[in-house]
């Protein structure tokens, strides 16, 4: 059984001081540790969880170079840069438009459609809009550009030609 991020943190309050999570005593220097935990070797053995902290360690080293997303990741759209980006862009389009904007979904596109092979917008918002006249319609828009370069540039929105209430925003 994987141990939880509580297991570990408590495992990590030890190896800040300096003592080993099975016994509770001090890790030595010059003692056997086991690397992960930083308990003596023999206690880890013991737990008869060596193993599996191996494994992880193996798993956790897959996803920094990007072959397995270990951890769990913050959903689409809810981390800082993508929350910062979103705001930008709602702000963009409302600055063009004098409408306002709710109900927005972000969207963006999956990893295998991207790049220079498919040629399609990288991410983009689904909303309502209340016109300047006070009707609702649905409304959309995208970008080519990714969401860290929009969550640090100023952004413009335009309307596409030939579509009513689509939007691409863009870097200015
Ligand atoms: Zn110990």
């Amino acid at each position: 059984m994987a141990r939880s991020d509580q297991e570990w943190n408590g495992i990590y309050k030890h190896m800040d001081a300096g003592t080993c999570y099975v016994c509770g005593k001090p890790v030595k220097t010059g003692s056997a540790i086991y690397g992960l935990t930083g308990a003596h070797y023999d206690c880890e053995v013991g737990t008869g969880r060596a193993y599996e902290a191996a494994v992880i360690r193996i798993e956790d080293a897959l996803a920094n170079l990007g072959v397995v997303a270990q951890r769990p990741r913050v959903p689409e759209g809810k981390g800082k840069v993508a929350k910062k980006a979103i705001a930008k862009a709602v702000a963009a389009i409302e600055k063009e438009t004098g409408a306002k904007l709710t109900g927005v979904l972000f969207w963006n596109q999956k990893g295998n459609f991207r790049g220079p092979k498919w040629d399609l917008a990288r991410w983009g918002l689904q909303f309502s809009m209340q016109l300047p006249n006070g009707n609702i319609v649905r409304g959309s828009s995208h970008s080519w550009a990714t969401v860290t370069m929009c969550a640090n540039l100023p952004l413009q929105a335009h309307e596409e030609r030939d579509s009513l209430y689509s939007y691409n925003v863009e870097p200015q």
